[in-house]
């Protein structure tokens, strides 16, 4: 990929995404076209194609299989090691040290193996053909996300803190992960999960209401995970508890009438 291809890519989704219009579009390509100058404070991104790796279907797997043999009780030491790593490269980033380039694919691969973590470390087996689809078709969504995230930054609308707050969201769909996983693993009769929410209840209403509305069938799909459905994603601290309630389980599992 060309650097006037990888312009133009950036060009396409401001204009999609409203920030620009195309006229503004048209005079930034003119202008780099003429002396190869960019708008002051832009940078270009990475490619598309690294962006989202053509073989990222394989780079899951891998990832996922060098964690056959991690046991973990929680999601909680995974999301540390996650948050820790994307703040000290969005200063880094910040401090000039890396280049956008250099961030963004750091934040590809830290992503790719961060929901592979929490997947296999929460699931405790091997994972199912549609688990791991479910897992490939997460990690394709949050670089999706990357990139958006990462274009912005390109064209200077991002300050330090905000790319520092904003990388530690990425954090909480691996919490969901390591949840929904291990929900389906522990999915036997008699046994039912609480939503515990452990953030602030005044402030977190799909929390709350993910707890009041509790408890859930460990492998029911429509059950809200916390990461994902907490305004807070990365910064939730809510869990998922389990509890064996045999009368509550056939309640929930339509085994009486
Ligand atoms: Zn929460």
């Amino acid at each position: 990929m060309t650097e006037r291809e990888r312009l133009i890519q950036l060009l396409v989704t401001l204009v999609l995404d409203g920030v620009i219009t195309e006229e503004v579009a048209e005079q930034i390509l003119d202008a780099y076209d003429k002396d190869g100058t960019l708008p002051l404070g832009w940078v270009l991104p990475l490619p598309l194609d690294e962006a989202i790796p053509l073989n990222l279907v394989d780079l899951v797997n891998e990832a996922v299989q060098d964690f056959f043999t991690t046991l973990r009780v929680s999601p909680d030491a995974a999301e540390d090691d996650f948050i820790r790593i994307v703040t000290n490269l969005a200063e880094q980033l910040g401090r000039g040290t890396i280049t956008l380039s250099q961030w963004h694919s750091e934040m590809v691969n830290e992503l790719i193996i961060y929901l592979a973590e929490q997947a296999q470390t929460g699931a405790q087996r091997v994972m199912t053909e549609d688990e791991l689809d479910g897992l490939y078709n997460a990690t394709l969504f949050q670089l999706l996300y990357l990139t958006r995230f990462a274009d912005m930054i390109a064209t200077g609308r991002q300050s330090s803190a905000q790319v520092e707050s904003r990388s530690i969201l990425y954090a909480g769909e691996g919490r969901a992960q390591w949840y929904e996983k291990n929900g389906a693993t522990n999915a036997m009769f008699g046994w039912v999960v609480d939503y515990i929410a452990v953030d602030d209840k005044n402030t977190c209403g799909p929390c709350a209401n993910a707890e009041a509305n509790g408890p859930y069938l460990p492998n029911d799909a429509s059950a809200p995970l916390p990461g994902r459905i907490c305004r807070g994603r990365g910064y939730c601290r809510c869990v998922r508890l389990l509890r064996y309630d045999p009368e509550v389980y056939t309640r929930l599992s339509g085994l009486t009438a």
